[in-house]
């Protein structure tokens, strides 16, 4: 009895190993699709305001200006940014920490502060 015990046992780790290994495997690649989602709203988001900052006529002369136009360049930095940080997580979904776009920052240099 005890024999047979262990030899099911023995039958049984392989398939419950493998099942868990393709879930594991389902899971990551789940948060990594979901991670993706999230980069390309944040990208389409940077490309809808840099349309604004061009203006209707597509050369810059009737969109904003001064600061007001910096205003919109900073966003759309940040987009990027953020959408950057979010495709670099879908890359590495095993790195279970999510990006916080609260703490993101553009480091390109132009921004004043
Ligand atoms: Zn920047």
């Amino acid at each position: 009895m005890l024999m047979k015990w262990s030899r099911l046992r023995f039958k049984l780790w392989m398939p419950m190993v493998a099942i868990a290994i393709v879930a594991l495997g389902l899971g990551l690649h789940q948060r990594s699709i979901r991670l993706a989602r999230i980069s390309f709203a944040y990208s389409v988001e940077a490309s809808r305001l840099e349309k604004t900052l061009i203006g209707p006529s597509g050369t810059s002369n009737d969109g904003p200006s001064g600061r007001e136009s910096d205003k919109i360049l900073d966003r759309i930095h940040w987009n990027d940014t953020v959408a950057g940080s979010f495709n670099t997580a879908a890359g590495r979904p095993w790195i279970l920490i999510d990006p916080d776009p609260s703490k993101i920052t553009c480091n390109c240099g132009h921004h004043s502060r």
